[in-house]
């Protein structure tokens, strides 16, 4: 059976980045949770749907269908949206949708229904505290919000994305993480099993050289057990 691995942290910490490597590497399958609740965001920009309205957002979602497929790909009810997701105000329509309770609990449900088989690396802000409890490796991952900034500027440019500045992006950034750690339901804090990694100064490739060589007890008996 293979394990699945935990990423949580902040807002532009590189979770999906270092995710997507290890991913490849593994031969797993990455899993971005946030890009739910993005689509779940831009539906309800799209629809007039206001975001604090936990009961019509619900419904909505009863109606909708999201795909992620192993490529990357993110589909709302059939439509590739891997792009429109992006924009910073679904950014931060996002944020404001993922702190109702049921609407964490439809994607939460979903997210744990995918990940049934194991060999899944999920990142997301409450896959070690609430989704994936019993993940064999748990990573609680952080930088600098002005390296953050930094990096979501340098990423949008590259993906032709339409962007602010990083002083915004930075200013963006600190909101929701204020948001996310200090919302009633399921707040981004990190596991009590979980290993944190401040990710400021490393490159890519020393953060996935250190969360592979934490992975790799579990992967080893994996291998004997198969
Ligand atoms: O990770 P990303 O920035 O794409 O997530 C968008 C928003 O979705 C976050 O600001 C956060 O509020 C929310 N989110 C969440 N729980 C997750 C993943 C994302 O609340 N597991």
């Amino acid at each position: 059976m293979k394990i699945n691995i935990a990423i949580d942290g902040p807002s532009a910490a590189g979770k999906s980045t270092i995710a997507k490597r290890l991913a490849t590497l593994l031969g797993y399958v990455h899993l971005d949770t946030g890009a739910m609740y993005r689509c779940t965001a831009l539906k309800c920009v799209r629809t007039g749907i206001a975001l604090d309205d936990e009961d019509a957002v619900c419904e909505m979602l009863k109606e909708t269908e999201i795909v992620l497929t192993p490529e990357g790909g993110v589909y709302l009810d059939g439509e590739d949206v891997s792009l429109a997701i992006r924009a910073d105000e679904i950014s931060m329509a996002a944020s404001k949708v993922s702190a109702l309770k049921r609407v964490r609990s439809d994607l939460v449900a979903r997210q744990q229904e995918m990940a049934k088989a194991g060999g899944f690396i999920m990142d997301g802000r409450d896959i070690g505290t609430v989704v994936l409890k019993d993940a064999e490796v748990k990573i609680f991952m952080t930088a600098s919000a002005e390296a953050r900034a930094e990096r979501r500027y340098r990423q949008n440019l590259e993906k032709g994305i339409e962007t602010s500045d990083i002083e915004t992006i930075a200013e963006e950034i600190r909101q929701r993480d204020y948001d996310d750690t200090h919302r009633a339901n399921s707040p981004l804090r990190k596991a009590d099993d979980a290993v944190e990694i401040d990710t400021s100064y490393m490159t890519i490739e020393e953060v996935v050289e250190k969360i592979h060589s934490l992975a790799l007890p579990f992967l080893e008996k994996e291998e004997t057990d198969a």
